[in-house]
């Protein structure tokens, strides 16, 4: 039997209402551990833990705060060969990548380890005379956080870490498929000197432990990243009880080509950004819209270099593109890529299903040439490694067909004109604008977050995570 992990509750390890097997998506026969399901009363007495803890440390010196998370990431960072192979073991990104996101999570907690102590407000003259008015930031309470298993331990980290820095108490359930990073940065903050009840992991389906999480009265904000469809639920639900909701959803982030684009480059941002990470990001560059006087040099640029890609087991250092997390993705990749071309575009290169030494859900890149925006794999996020090309006379077309979407996450170009440049920086409906660099890939010190459908409410990471972690009270003062 795999070894057993359980719930972390009030300061407790507590065993689940069952277990769940994490398995290996490079190797089947691999199960990573077995994982609690919480039950539905256990999620409430987390709430019920972190609401108790709440007051106390909201009102903890900052010091305490800044030096629970430091240590945290300190620990972090000092492991993380060890948890980026456990990350890739479970969720499939390669050990570089998987090595990667763990040191990233470590600079998240160091970053917020210092935002503890940068919390500011504003004194400011009232328009009374004799008055003053001072502004402050104070937690919000209880915050539940949600998250999906395609950074399993980076988007746990930008949250958590800021949601502790700023004196909230934090209930966590990681995504039920990549549950293991989770769970060892509840073990890690279970020694980083945090009061009982602070930080409380609650493991399980997201229709029963996430579902009490949203709904519970209790809790005053919910950070969610996930599906569009799971994030309505989220928003409804807990908007529906007056707390505060910040989401990130999907995205169908364009990357735009122009005739006068460095080639190497151009193509090195399309490869990068729609197959690493198996294009299971959701800053993934799915459309590649790419102006005609460079389009076939360009698909001939990508397919070469596609051709190139090592497609295996994630733990073996040479591979570059890792399985399909789980059966049900790589079902939805594959019908995604018959649906493609159905619907009439030409599938140039891979879309196939890989047998290799051990058994796993592995798919070579897939690139669509002749597709249209209106097509279905255009409009839907696929999150698999499948990315199309769609050709534009010039920069107008280009920008518009850019912004045709329901998403708007992160959107790239790659040219050398400035005035381009300018323009896409300006008029492009994405939260994230990237130029001559893939869509995927950002930096832990600056707002992440979309629009449209990608987000709703404030934006995570960097100084502006505070805006979602904290309440503005404004206080007025006559001396007596
Ligand atoms: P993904 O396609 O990435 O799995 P989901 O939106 O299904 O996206 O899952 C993201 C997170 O939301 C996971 O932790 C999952 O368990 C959780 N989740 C799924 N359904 C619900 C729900 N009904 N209520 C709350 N959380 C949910």
């Amino acid at each position: 039997m795999a070894k057993q992990f359980d719930n972390f509750i009030a300061g407790e390890w507590v065993k689940g209402a069952g277990y769940q097997p994490n398995i290996n998506p490079s190797d089947t026969s691999d199960i990573v551990g077995d994982f609690a399901r919480a039950r539905v009363e256990q999620a409430h007495d987390a709430i019920a833990a972190a609401s108790g803890a709440a007051m106390d440390w909201g009102l903890a010196s900052p010091q305490v705060r800044s030096d629970a998370l430091r240590k945290a990431g300190d620990e972090i960072l000092g492991r993380k060969d060890e948890v980026g192979y456990l990350l890739s073991r479970e969720e499939g990104k390669t050990l570089a990548e998987g090595i990667g996101e763990t040191a990233r999570a470590a600079q998240v907690f160091h970053f917020f380890s210092g935002e503890a102590l940068r919390l500011s407000g504003e004194t400011l003259p009232s328009v009374r005379p004799g008055i003053s008015v001072e502004t402050s930031r104070e937690p919000v309470g209880v915050i539940g956080l949600i998250t999906p298993w395609n950074f399993p331990i980076a988007i746990p980290a930008w949250k958590i870490a800021p949601a502790l820095a700023f004196g909230n108490t934090v209930v966590f359930k990681p995504a039920e498929s990549a549950p293991a990073c989770g769970w060892v940065l509840a073990d890690i903050l279970s020694r980083a000197g945090l009061p009982d009840g602070v930080f409380n992991l609650v493991m399980g389906k997201g229709s029963e432990v996430g579902d009490a999480i949203i709904h519970h009265p209790g809790v005053g904000g919910v950070s969610f990243t996930g599906s569009v469809k799971t994030g309505g639920l989220v928003r409804d639900a807990a908007g529906g009880h007056g707390a505060r909701v910040q989401l990130e959803m999907g995205g169908k982030n364009p990357l735009v080509v122009l005739d006068d684009a460095d080639l190497d480059i151009a193509v090195d941002c399309a490869v990068q950004g729609a197959f690493y990470s198996t294009g299971q990001r959701c800053t993934a560059s799915s459309r590649l819209i790419v102006t005609k006087g460079i389009h076939d040099a360009f698909v001939a640029g990508v397919i070469a270099a596609m051709k190139k890609l090592k497609v295996g087991n994630a733990v073996d250092p040479k591979t570059q593109i890792g399985p399909v997390v789980d059966a049900s993705q790589l079902n939805q990749d594959m019908s995604y890529i018959e649906l493609g071309q159905k619907e009439g575009a030409t599938l140039a290169m891979g879309g196939e299903r890989l047998e290799l030494e051990t058994k796993g859900f592995y798919l070579s890149p897939a690139l669509f040439t002749d597709s249209a925006n209106d097509m279905r794999i255009n409009r839907e996020e696929i999150f698999g490694p499948v990315a199309s090309v769609i050709r534009v006379k010039d920069y107008d077309e280009a920008l518009n067909i850019a912004n045709d979407t329901a998403f708007g996450l992160s959107a790239g170009i790659c040219t050398q004109s400035l005035k381009y440049a300018s323009d896409f920086k300006r008029k492009s409906q994405a939260g994230m604008v990237m130029v001559n660099l893939p869509t995927a890939g950002v930096d832990y010190h600056v707002p992440f977050g979309g629009r449209k459908r990608s987000s709703y409410g404030s934006r995570e990471q960097g100084a502006y995570a505070r805006e979602f972690y904290t309440i503005v009270k404004t206080a007025y003062t006559r001396p007596s």
